[in-house]
């Protein structure tokens, strides 16, 4: 029996109905509902394949042409048989063996081609596959990677995982294992019904009076798996959503002693995947013997009613024979289509998730016709800007702001005062609701993403390092830096004394064994990185975490390097921090509220003189 398209073993998702609790609050946040599909693609499916499917048109022409080809070759055997009965044996009978060799050549000519076309009809269409999924890969990956922070915020990195994932597996699996199938077994059951009724009407008639039942038969089974197949989707993807979440928050998880808690839900969730998957199965082990079943009646049927014609002389053994043949290969692909639904169904549901994030379109979109930035000064200017995130509570009411090229800003003021989305929207992650940022007096929506990223960089608090070595974390925003280049950038940030040490020094491997850097050695890194992507503004989250005192001084070392000939925009959390800056903005709910020189601030006794005066008592 063919397994393929097995309703348990592709992987999907959710029809979300939010539990109470975690659960429902994890699985309604990380996955999403899954379109309604019927049997047809709606629109951008369909304009999604349709481009996947355009470069591949030769190939799939051959590919039709080679299936029908082989489809002629494999009907060939039942007849051929039914010649070597009638004409072959009778003529042995007569002392005439030729005939028969002829035939038993002609049989294992039309198998010989029939493997051969078969060969070449699955390599192509391994080859389409492979082809379209390998282009679904890269404008998905590439799309994710372009939508604006805004869209990633709404879109939980859960639901990602899963598009590129799971909803890539649904695609494949039924390319891989659905799709010719479910082709050949059509071409069989179409072409072998018309052989039936040539063969004998009569007997086809018989043949066909199991029909109502196999139709009934593939019904029931196509409407209760699809209800099983649905849970084992959601079960699944309920998995995947609490695999995430909880690897994601793996420190709060052991921090809080989670680990207890989570297993019991994992382990719930486990048993309802496997429930589900059991379920899926069960109707399998009903249906597909149910077919068999069906065939075999059938099948007997036919003998019997075969016979009595033959004896009638209405036909020959041969064409019963023939007719038996071509039967069993009748009933054997009708297990296939039913089974095929499935996976069919569930690949067009992956489609149509997969069309609609390609047709996302990014919040902060490149101009069509980019302003050039050619020498970037770095003067900054914010009129009227407006700003509120997706839930519509303004966090900047209006703010104006000119921060002159070279100047180093600090911004201060409690949690939730509006500093870092300022600094977002200075690096344009997202586009205020009203109001302009201009960069050297350009509109930043005016400028080429290539410019803006060349322009305005922006280091956060996580220092992220990513797999690679250390020269390929500090080159990360300048790949085409050369070594020299690299460790220039080391040396001016004071780095690279600690790299040198490091194992295999700048080849040293980040996340492996031994590359493990400590906080302040991340903080230098990515001052590194931004050191050598040189950018006209930089805007910096300085680290709350305290540092040691040695690492301490190593980062305030390199800040002053890094400062220098640039505009600099700093959330500081420290004081000898904002001790270098020349001027330092206080911001409370989302307005400025002091601005001048630190010292000014300090002697104008207001917000920020009372946060020096605490900063310097902790000190002491
Ligand atoms: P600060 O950096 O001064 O601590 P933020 O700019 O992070 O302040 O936050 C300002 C306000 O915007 C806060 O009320 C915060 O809750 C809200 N906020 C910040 N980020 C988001 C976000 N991504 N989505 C919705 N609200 C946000």
């Amino acid at each position: 029996m063919n397994t393929r398209g097995k309703p348990a073993q592709v992987v999907r998702e959710p029809s979300t109905q939010p539990a109470a609790g975690w659960r429902g609050v994890a699985a309604e946040q990380t996955t999403d509902l899954p379109p309604k599909v019927g049997l047809l693609l709606r629109a951008r499916s369909r304009r999604l394949l349709g481009g996947l499917l355009r470069p591949q048109r030769r190939a799939i022409w051959v590919a039709v042409a080679v299936v029908l080809m082989q489809n002629a070759a494999s009907l060939a055997g039942p007849f051929l048989v039914s010649v070597g009965i009638d004409r072959g044996i009778p003529a042995l009978r007569h002392g005439h063996a030729w005939p028969l060799v002829w035939v038993v050549v002609a049989i294992a000519g039309a198998a010989g081609i029939d493997a051969l076309l078969r060969y070449a009809f699955l390599v192509r269409v391994g080859q389409i596959g492979q082809q379209m999924l390998l282009e679904l890969r890269r404008r998905v990956f590439g799309h994710f990677q372009q939508l604006s922070l805004a869209f990633h915020e709404r879109y939980t990195s859960g639901r990602v995982i899963s598009r590129l994932t799971s909803d890539l597996d649904s695609l494949q699996d039924l390319l891989d294992a659905g799709l010719d199938g479910l082709i050949t077994a059509l071409l069989s059951v179409l072409t072998i019904g018309v052989l039936l009724i040539w063969l004998d009407p009569p007997l086809a008639a018989v043949a066909m009076l199991s029909f109502p039942l196999l139709l009934w038969l593939s019904r029931w089974f196509r409407r209760h798996s699809a209800v099983a197949y649905r849970q084992t989707r959601e079960a699944v993807a309920q998995v995947i959503v609490q695999v995430v979440e909880t690897l994601g928050g793996i420190r709060a998880v052991q921090a809080f002693r989670r680990e207890p808690r989570n297993n019991e839900i994992f382990s719930e969730l486990n048993t309802d995947y496997r429930q589900a998957n059991a379920r899926a199965q069960r109707l399998i082990a009903v249906f597909v013997p149910g077919v068999k079943l069906l065939g075999s009646v059938t099948t007997a049927a036919v003998l019997v009613y075969g016979a009595y014609r033959v004896m009638d002389g209405a036909i020959e053994v041969g064409v019963l024979a023939a007719f038996l043949l071509y039967l069993v290969r009748f009933f054997d692909p009708m297990q296939d289509i039913a089974m095929f639904y499935n996976s069919y169904q569930s690949a067009v549901a992956a489609l149509e998730k997969l069309s609609g994030v390609l047709e996302e379109e990014s919040s902060v979109s490149e101009p069509a016709d980019p302003v050039r930035l050619p020498a970037p000064r770095g003067e900054v200017r914010c009129e009227r800007v407006v700003f509120s995130y997706l839930d519509g509570t303004v966090v900047l009411p209006e703010l104006d702001l000119h921060i002159p090229a070279g100047q180093t800003l600090a911004l201060v003021g409690a949690t939730g005062a509006g500093k870092s989305t300022l600094a977002r929207l200075l690096a344009r992650f997202y586009d205020p609701q009203s109001g302009t940022l201009l960069m050297d007096g350009v509109d930043l929506r005016k400028l080429s993403d290539a410019d803006l990223r060349r322009v305005v960089i922006m280091v956060t608090q996580e220092n992220f390092l990513f797999s690679g070595t250390v020269t390929d974390n500090i080159a990360f925003g300048r790949p085409e830096a050369s070594r020299e280049q690299v460790e220039g950038a080391a040396r001016a940030i004071g780095a690279h004394g600690f790299i040198s040490g490091l194992p295999e020094g700048y080849d040293t491997e980040v996340h492996k064994r031994g590359g493990r850097l400590s906080a302040g050695q991340r903080q230098l890194v990515a001052f590194a990185r931004a050191f050598l992507a040189d950018p006209a503004v930089l805007i910096l989250d300085e680290a709350t975490s305290s540092l040691d005192v040695p690492s301490e001084r190593l980062v305030q070392r390199a800040l002053r390097t890094i400062l220098a000939d640039r505009t600099a925009i700093i959330i500081a959390h420290r004081l000898s921090t904002v001790e270098i800056a020349d001027r330092v903005l206080v911001m409370a709910g989302g307005r400025i509220v002091e601005d001048g020189t630190p010292e000014a601030l300090v002697a104008s006794a207001g917000q920020f003189a009372d946060l020096h005066q605490a900063w310097r008592d902790s000190l002491v």
